[in-house]
């Protein structure tokens, strides 16, 4: 079937089943986690030959991350469905409100590759919470994962709830010329920019799940140990091909030079191939590493010293772990997206040097956080418009369901995850009674006269 016959399919599913009912939507979620763990060999082989990511990055990062997701979204489900009981002013003496999330209907996703699991069926989670039939666009870059992924959702979802569609940009475009209710998209702003255009064609709302450059500030009190092995994991998980890893470091003058030789180490211990016993992932394209032999390059160039690694090699698509000091504002390293596992180490005078030159740049979609004291992690959270702060960890705030995720500007627009997902695909609607005493409003209603002016007027008493 082509998109537009699709469409047109849920569209006619979603008017004769407007609301489908708790049991329905639970029970495709259930199905869905069973099928993810029978087919959890095969989406880690077909991960391997996408970008030969390793089965433990596969467990950790697709499998953990997205069975969170699943099974908190079943335990609440009930209650974010429920219809909340809201209080009534005075002047609407006689009335009962309550406010009820419905599915907003027929929805697109379109996913990337660099978490091709966990952000192909994320998506579809809260899609299916709230009720919404849905078709989703897995990365091309993630072949034989989407191809895996595709076999498992067509076997769970009839076609008027739930479509894949495979291919690239042009399969994008066709998709989005369809009037979709919801457009939930996950990749970079560039493309994040064609999306929310054409979704505006139809006034369709829109999450936009983008990327950007998070900050990760070391300061003097920091426990140097910790916060070299929490960087290096959110950094080198994925080969550095996470939305929030920590994209460069603010180090504070003081404990610069301890600081780099607890860095060094840890990444020698951990991720340099033949030191450890932890293989960095491939990159995803070999123009994705022609870039990133370009910023390495670039940083040379510019008079920054590399540190550790640097190497890129071709035949196995692998970038080492790469630390670069003091690479200048000017530098691409310091200007783009790094996306890989490159690592800026810039020394910074505290605190508030840190933050303005955080400020400086696009809202970032995560700030890190290493010191003792809270006061420190507070005064960046005021600071800088962020989507989280996390202090003396990485990563960790995709996997807290209670919290919402998203960015602002920049590294996004809208919220997802947990409840904020599932209200994503849903519209809350205002359900309101009177039960009682409709004469009240019968002494402003029309004829007016200056009687009912004045009641009118008293009401202002009771607002
Ligand atoms: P991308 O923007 O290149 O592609 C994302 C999706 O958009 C793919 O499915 C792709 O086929 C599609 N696409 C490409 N061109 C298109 C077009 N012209 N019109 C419509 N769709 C088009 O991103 P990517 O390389 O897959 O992912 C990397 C980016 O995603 C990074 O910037 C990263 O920070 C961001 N990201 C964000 C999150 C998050 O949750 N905020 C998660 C993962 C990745």
């Amino acid at each position: 079937m082509t998109p537009s016959e699709i469409f047109e399919l849920q569209k006619a599913h979603f008017l004769a089943h407007p609301n489908p009912p708790i049991a329905h939507r639970k029970g495709r979620l259930q199905a869905l986690r069973k099928a993810l763990m029978e087919r959890e060999d095969e989406l880690k082989e077909a991960l391997w030959k996408d970008f030969s990511k390793s089965s433990y990055e596969v467990e950790l990062t697709e499998f953990l991350t997205t069975l969170v997701e699943l099974d908190h979204t079943l335990r609440h489900l009930a209650r974010w469905m429920k219809p909340q009981r809201k209080p009534t002013p005075i002047v609407l003496i006689g009335t009962k409100t309550h406010v009820r999330c419905l599915p907003k209907g027929p929805s697109l996703m379109i996913a990337p590759w660099n978490y091709a699991v966990l952000l192909t069926l994320g998506p579809i989670i809260h899609a299916t919470a709230a009720g919404c039939p849905f078709v989703i666009k897995p990365s091309e870059h993630t072949a034989h994962a989407a191809g895996v992924l595709k076999r498992m959702i067509e076997e769970i979802y009839p076609p008027e709830e739930g479509a894949v569609f495979l291919g690239g940009a042009d399969t994008a475009t066709e998709l989005l010329e369809l009037p979709f209710a919801h457009v939930h998209f996950t990749g970079s702003a560039r493309v994040g920019r064609i999306v929310m255009k054409a979704a505006a064609q139809h006034l369709a709302s829109v999450t936009l799940e983008l990327g950007g450059k998070s900050p990760t500030y070391i300061d003097a009190s920091a426990d140097l140990a910790n916060a070299a092995k929490g960087i290096c994991f959110g950094k080198f998980s994925n080969a550095g091909q996470t939305c929030i890893a920590p994209d460069y470091l603010l180090v504070h003058r003081e404990v610069a030079e301890r600081f780099k030789a607890e860095l060094t180490s840890e990444i020698q211990r951990a991720y340099v191939p033949g030191t450890g016993d932890a293989e960095l992932t491939a990159i995803i394209t070999s123009d994705e590493l022609e870039r990133q032999a370009e910023l390495i390059q670039d940083a040379r160039d510019h008079g920054a010293q590399v540190l550790i690694g640097g190497r890129a090699d071709s035949t196995s698509r692998r970038v080492e772990a790469t630390l670069i000091m003091d690479p200048p504002v000017a530098s691409r390293v310091m200007q783009e997206e790094i996306f890989g596992p490159i690592l800026p180490f810039l020394v910074v005078d505290g605190v508030e040097d840190a933050i303005e030159r955080i400020q400086r740049r696009p809202k970032p979609l995560s700030t890190y956080v290493y010191a003792k004291s809270d006061a420190v992690m507070d005064r960046f959270s005021e600071s800088i418009r962020t989507g989280a702060v996390c202090k003396n960890t990485t990563l960790l705030q995709f996997v807290q369901p209670f919290g919402p995720f998203g960015g602002e500007g920049n590294s996004g627009i809208g919220r997802s995850h947990g409840e904020a997902g599932f209200r994503a695909f849903s519209n809350e609607q205002v359900v309101l009674r009177r039960r009682w005493g409709s004469w009240i409003m019968r002494l402003v209603m029309p004829p007016y006269s200056q009687r009912k002016s004045w009641i009118g007027k008293a009401f202002r008493r009771f607002t």
